[in-house]
């Protein structure tokens, strides 16, 4: 049985990794696609449904899921807990399906120690400026919260080297199809195809 692919999109808040995301999954509706809903001790934004955007908990029980080794790996951002709980993603991985984290940086790398075979992305805003438009635009966060992510994007930026992939997110649809054929690239590679075809080859070495 083939296992599904671990993939990481992280880039600035506002870059549009939720939105690329939400795309891509409303485009590819087989099931062979999945995003891992993190947990969150940050309020939740008008129109975020508890269990569909975040799991939205109190600073108490995050620290318990610590302390009970609950979380696949956890980060502090903007003064918040942020995590990938071991449960939103192994059970998945292993009925053969995608999993998409929309994580920061400090999550990437220690989902990149566990599972090296993780494909992480890394989504950059095509200007500063354009940046700062679409946090405005987004309408969900006020202004003192706004320049706080500004001020936190170079810092995101600063580590886009570690990252396998790099997708600018001017054009909508181009960057959308450019995360599609990283999926596709990934789905390819030799160690899962030969997982995925062991009857074919045996068969074809016979
Ligand atoms: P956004 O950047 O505007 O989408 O704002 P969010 O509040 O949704 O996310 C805040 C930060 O937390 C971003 O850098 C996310 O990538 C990061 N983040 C979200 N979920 C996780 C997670 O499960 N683990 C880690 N490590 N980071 C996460
Ligand atoms: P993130 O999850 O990285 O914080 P979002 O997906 O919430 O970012 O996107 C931030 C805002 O930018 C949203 O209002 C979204 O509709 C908009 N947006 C995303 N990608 C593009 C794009 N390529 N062109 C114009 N606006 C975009
Ligand atoms: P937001 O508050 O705008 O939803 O998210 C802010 C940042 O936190 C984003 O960069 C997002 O990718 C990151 N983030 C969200 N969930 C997690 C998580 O579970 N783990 C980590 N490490 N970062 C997360």
């Amino acid at each position: 049985m083939a296992t599904g692919n671990l993939f990481i999109l992280a880039a600035p808040s506002g870059a549009g990794k939720s939105s690329l995301i939400k795309a891509l999954l409303e485009r590819n509706q087989d099931g062979s696609m999945q995003v891992s809903v993190s947990h969150t001790t940050r309020s939740p934004r008008p129109g975020e449904q508890q269990a569909v955007h975040y799991h939205f908990v109190d600073e108490s029980a995050f620290k318990q899921m610590i302390a009970d080794d609950a979380f696949f790996e956890w980060a502090e951002v903007f003064g918040k807990y942020y995590g990938t709980s071991k449960q939103a993603i192994a059970d998945t991985l292993e009925q053969g399906k995608d999993v998409f984290l929309d994580i920061d940086w400090q999550g990437a790398r220690q989902v990149k120690a566990q599972m090296p075979d993780t494909a992480t992305i890394f989504i950059a805003p095509p200007s500063r400026d354009e940046l700062l438009r679409r946090l405005k635009h987004r309408n969900t966060d006020s202004d003192e919260v706004i320049s706080e992510r500004m001020a936190k994007a170079r810092d995101e930026i600063s580590h886009y080297q570690e990252f396998d992939y790099v997708v600018v997110n001017d054009d909508f649809e181009q960057a959308l199809k450019e995360i599609e054929a990283i999926v596709l690239c990934q789905r390819l590679a030799q160690t899962k195809q030969a997982r995925r075809h062991q009857k074919l080859f045996a068969e074809l070495l016979k």
